[in-house]
């Protein structure tokens, strides 16, 4: 994915008393990527009104909401990053680790939710570096749209900018109350220009047949499938985020799974085929919302209404002994009994999903089930490596991940010669 660099963006920040000009790339930059690959105008906000919010943060369930009291529509929304008591190890939001909800593109989509124009991110004044400028966003292959404009600004200039905020004492204010400190920042307008566009590269999946030899069962198919994309450099996607800029391998998620489907595949191809047909998917774009196997749903090798089953392998390279069997998108008749019978099949320990499996919609198993194809998952577990450069092949189990892809063989047989 490439970025282009904002030339011509303007962002000023006025009060009733002066005018301040931000520099891009010194004074602030764009988190926000637009897609103008169809031409798309660049967005341009004119001296709208401007907003605190806070940390940016909805978590009714934790009692704390920075939106509840304020009117954020059409104006440009200023909020800190991460979380309120964040130096706090007995914090309601995850003690000293960040809870979800304090990545940007939350906020952002927070906000967005709620009518906002823009978003302007700068940091918490717990933090005595102000990260803003440590250039890791700037030329982020992943960046991302969010929907609307997100600026990262600097401190100390948006302090300057905004004279009559005192950021450190609300911050401190919420960080002792938990109460939210949102207000108008009456008299304050924000004008902005954008200029940053992102080219989208084509994605392809890599699909095989093996061609069912029954006439009429032919017409079905059983789908085996695994996402080949990761997290290329990391960015934002990955858990470790100062890594940034790092290789994310992914020899777990999900080379071991293009690993099995490519075993799985040779291994029927190679003996008399099945009744019914077995499709090979190579799915790309997994890690950046199902892209893939959403895509391939609608564009199917087989008609989506035959296809009787998606076999998904995302994450088998971890087995030590055991994995994981879930099973999604609706009873079928051949699930019953399923794990019990998988024991019979292998010498590898046949898990529930409820003891730690993926949630139902995260991998690509989900773009089947939205589409009333079932699923059955395989997966060897999470890992203090998942989404990190470390995980790489030194940790992997192969021998385990070649016993899951002998099960999917069983199972994909089983399904494509069943009456
Ligand atoms: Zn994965
Ligand atoms: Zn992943």
């Amino acid at each position: 994915m490439t970025v282009e660099p904002p030339p011509a963006a303007t962002l000023i920040i006025r009060t009733a008393a002066h005018a301040e000009t931000f520099t891009v790339g010194e004074q602030y930059y764009p988190l926000s990527i637009i897609d103008r690959t169809r031409g798309e105008p660049a967005p341009v906000a004119d001296r709208v009104a401007v907003v605190f919010a806070g940390y940016g943060m909805a978590a009714p369930a934790l009692g704390y909401d920075d939106f509840k009291d304020v009117d954020v529509r059409g104006k440009a929304v200023v909020v800190f990053t991460h979380v309120p008591q964040e130096a706090d190890a007995r914090s309601v939001f995850d003690g000293t680790s960040l809870t979800p909800g304090a990545a940007v593109a939350i906020k952002a989509r927070e906000a967005m939710a709620r009518g906002a124009a823009m978003l302007i991110v700068a940091d918490d004044p717990s933090h005595h570096v102000d990260y803003a400028f440590s250039r890791s966003w700037w030329n982020d292959p992943q960046s991302d749209e969010m929907g609307i404009p997100v600026l990262r600004v600097a401190r100390a200039r948006l302090a300057r900018a905004l004279p009559d905020v005192d950021f450190e004492g609300l911050a401190r204010t919420i960080d002792i109350t938990l109460g939210p400190q949102s207000r108008d920042l009456a008299g304050a307008t924000i004008s902005y220009t954008e200029h940053r566009a992102r080219l989208r590269p084509r994605l392809r999946n890599v699909v095989a047949l093996v061609r069912g030899s029954d006439p009429e069962r032919a017409l079905d198919a059983i789908v085996v499938g695994a996402h080949y994309d990761h997290l290329g450099l990391g960015g934002r996607f990955s858990d470790s985020p100062e890594s940034a800029g790092m290789v994310h391998n992914g020899a777990d998620d999900n080379a071991s799974g293009v690993a099995a489907i490519l075993e799985v595949c040779r291994a029927l191809a190679r003996q008399r085929p099945l009744p019914r047909t077995v499709v090979c998917a190579a799915f790309a774009g997994e890690e950046i919302g199902l892209l893939g196997s959403d895509h391939y749903v609608s564009h199917p090798a087989v008609q989506i209404d035959r296809t009787i089953a998606m076999i998904n392998l995302d994450m088998v390279g971890r087995a030590r002994g055991r994995v994981m069997v879930g099973m999604f998108g609706g009873r079928r008749p051949w699930m019953t009994g399923l794990p019990r019978e998988m024991r019979d099949w292998t010498r590898l320990t046949i898990d529930d999903f409820a003891r730690g499996g993926y949630q139902a919609g995260s991998s690509d198993d989900a773009s089947f089930t939205s589409q009333g194809v079932p699923a059955v998952a395989f997966f060897t577990g999470f890992h203090s490596d998942y989404h990190r450069p470390s995980d790489d092949v030194q940790r992997i189990d192969a021998e385990g991940g070649a016993h899951i892809a002998a099960l999917a063989v069983r199972l994909v047989s089983m399904l494509a010669a069943q009456p």
